[in-house]
């Protein structure tokens, strides 16, 4: 059903969907981020030319090029394999500056690579300045990469020794748990209060704490691992927030639209990022003119 909400044919604005079949598959132009629907696809559009010119915005539509995914999820890709390749310059930390606010305009200086990168705009200045960055703080950065091999190292190390821990900790809570069922069932048998032990029971309750902790943990280095700063929710999950939002504030109509180019979707994404600490993209593009203009960087 929320397919049916979510997607919008180009072709036929989805009337050739035959609404008896339970699942609709949806092609995405990564192009332009329009759709097209699998009756289509299959059917009239593509039957003579390979390429044909998108009805809704006229940018190209090569049928070899049809993605399986969603826009929001090609945009998704997109933007962390940009970001894998500015932060693998853009690497350095606190410590590598003299001043808080050097590092500062340092890292919104990266923040804005990505985003001119993401949006094909003044490419040329992104790609200039990545290289006089890498050329200015060379020695600096590869000194930071080999601190971040030798962490992964020593993390990998020490992943073996906490999956050990783990598991021997997961072997006590299910023996816990059991001989917890086992005096549930005798209470329930013989009308006796019995209490696991008192050790017992805040030991489990310490390590389904701990368990908890450590999911979280594992999103949030996922995250980073990704390119973005801590705290900043991921980019698909602001994703499915905004269309769960959408589906309940909006008319039926407006859903239809969700994932086109020109609504506000991306946007939205954008701003749920900036509030959960992500990068200000005004306040990114602001700093980066300051720069020019102290002539700190070509423009
Ligand atoms: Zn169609
Ligand atoms: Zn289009």
């Amino acid at each position: 059903m929320l397919e049916l909400l979510t997607n919008l044919c180009a072709f036929c604005n989805n009337k050739n969907l035959n609404f008896l079949e339970t699942s609709f598959n949806f092609k995405t132009s990564a192009e332009c981020g329009h759709q097209v629907c699998s009756n289509c696809y299959h059917g009239p559009v593509f039957q003579s030319k390979k390429v044909v010119p998108c009805p809704t915005c006229g940018k190209p539509m090569k049928k070899a090029q049809l993605k399986d995914k969603s826009w929001e999820q090609l945009q998704y890709e997109k933007e962390v394999k940009i970001r894998r390749e500015v932060m693998r310059i853009f690497n350095l930390a606190r410590d590598d500056f003299e001043t808080q606010e050097e590092f500062e305009n340092f890292r919104e200086l990266g923040e804005s690579i990505v985003w001119h990168r993401m949006n094909g705009v003044r490419l040329e200045w992104a790609e200039e300045t990545l290289e006089q960055i890498e050329a200015k703080y060379r020695p600096k950065i590869q000194r930071r990469r080999a601190i971040v091999l030798d962490e992964r190292r020593r993390f990998a190390e020490k992943q073996v020794e906490e999956n050990e821990r783990k598991r021997e900790e997961l072997l006590e809570l299910m023996e816990a748990e059991e001989e917890e069922r086992a005096l549930r069932r005798l209470e329930q048998e013989e009308g006796v209060q019995v209490e696991l032990g008192e050790r017992r029971r805040s030991k489990v309750a310490e390590i389904r704490a701990r368990k908890k902790k450590e999911q979280e943990e594992a999103r949030e280095r996922a995250a980073i691992q990704q390119g973005y700063g801590p705290q900043v929710v991921q980019f698909n999950q602001g994703a499915q927030l905004w269309t769960a939002h959408q589906l309940e504030t909006q008319p039926r109509k407006e859903n239809v639209q969700i994932s086109t180019y020109e609504n506000t979707g991306p946007d939205e994404l954008r701003r749920l990022r900036q509030e959960a600490g992500g990068l200000d993209r005004d306040a990114a593009s602001k700093r980066t003119h300051e720069l020019i203009l102290a002539g700190l960087l070509g423009a």
